[in-house]
């Protein structure tokens, strides 16, 4: 590799042209679940998130639905319209959520260096690989046909030599896809390709380099690390790196956790109670889902809102023992959110739970009946 002066990091760390990292995304991965479990479904537009007169969003569509031009994070409603013969089908968190642990057991199998990126992706290093197979692609394609043989669906494999690329990678060829971008093909690859397509360059900075003419990869290769550092800070380093192919990051296998949580803003704002306790329940249940799979018990609840200005606060409270209960963090947040926010006359923008201070073993969970009686104490 060539090196000009200002960028003597990639002499030290060229042996990260040697690595195989997989990225591993699960194709449709909601509708695929719903589809796989009852074959009147298969071959028909199904669309996930709940029903298409109500507010709620879709959170997977299968490809039948996408021909239609549906997409995730779109509303029931305009998806409904998009699409008239679309089968609604209500969010099952829970059973996704054993599904997607049935799925990291498989990848587990292969490498411990998994780093899950939600439920239905992951990067794996599989430069050292319990197949002692010397070749990534051979080991994605045992991968993919363990997956459809155990769980009976499909996924897509990006494979190169770090994360980045791996994960530009699968997303070229969907569904049962395989691509591998080597290092010698990286940067000419990355030339053309479009700057909304690089993976860690979100909306907001991509509107901004295309306001700057900046459409490809070619063209954020133009400017230099000081323009990039300027305009972006810390990060403008980071996107010198990735249109060059480099992306130094190891596959770290999640530490600890010290939190788990989920949001959701909304397309609309919010405006009266019923709507956001509606939200609520559904974001209850999927921390529920989010803990049970990760085998946690949090004692700790924080509700957050973000209003329609953008002021953004939090509450939390201490449950009176450790829980994953969807029902117990459904009850608790409902009433952090009528006693202690400003939900009756403010719009809402934001709503989020997340639980902390997880205990080591599971407890016995207590009931929402019997909690109706127990004073919530606050810690702000
Ligand atoms: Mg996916």
């Amino acid at each position: 590799m060539q090196c000009s002066e200002g960028e003597p990091k990639a002499v030290t760390r060229d042996h990260t042209l040697q690595r195989k990292i997989l990225h591993v995304d699960m194709d449709a991965f909601f509708a695929s679940i719903e589809q796989h479990d009852n074959e009147k479904l298969r071959g028909k537009p199904v669309i996930v998130g709940g029903n298409p007169w109500g507010r709620s969003v879709v959170s997977t569509c299968s490809y039948e639905a996408r021909e239609f031009g549906v997409r995730s994070g779109m509303p029931c409603r305009r998806a409904a319209e998009l699409c008239p013969m679309g089968v609604f089908i209500p969010c099952r968190m829970a059973h996704y959520a054993t599904v997607s642990r049935d799925i990291f057991n498989i990848f587990h199998k292969v490498t411990p260096t998994v780093e899950p990126l939600s439920v239905d992706e992951a990067f794996l290093d599989v430069t050292q690989n319990a197949l002692h197979c010397q070749s990534a692609v051979q080991v994605a394609r045992e991968l993919q046909r363990n997956v459809a043989i155990e769980v009976g669906l499909s996924c897509s494999i990006g494979i190169s030599y770090n994360q980045f690329l791996a994960k530009v990678a699968s997303g070229l060829r969907k569904p049962n896809g395989l691509t591998v971008i080597l290092p010698e093909e990286a940067e000419k690859f990355l030339e053309t390709l479009p700057i909304r397509e690089f993976y860690g360059i979100g909306r907001a900075t991509a509107e901004r380099l295309e306001a700057r003419q900046v459409f490809t990869g070619a063209d954020l290769k133009a400017l230099s690390l000081a323009t990039l550092t300027e305009l972006f800070g810390k990060v403008g380093r980071h996107y010198y790196n990735i249109v060059r192919g480099r992306d130094f990051r190891r596959v770290e296998p999640p530490g600890p956790r010290k939190s788990l949580g989920k949001e959701c803003t909304f397309e609309e704002d919010l405006r009266d109670i019923s709507e956001a306790v509606a939200e609520l329940k559904k974001i209850a249940s999927a921390v529920s889902a989010a803990l049970r799979l990760n085998n946690l018990h949090g004692r700790c609840l924080t509700l957050k809102v973000r209003y329609n200005n953008f002021e953004s606060i939090t509450r939390s409270c201490s449950l009176p023992q450790p829980t994953c209960d969807e029902e117990l963090i459904a009850f608790t947040s409902e009433r952090l959110l009528r006693e202690r926010t400003e939900v009756a006359v403010r719009r809402i923008r934001l709503l989020g739970i997340s639980l902390s201070q997880f205990a080591e073993q599971s407890c016995e969970i207590a009931k929402p009946l019997e909690l109706r009686q127990i004073e919530l104490p606050l810690i702000f």
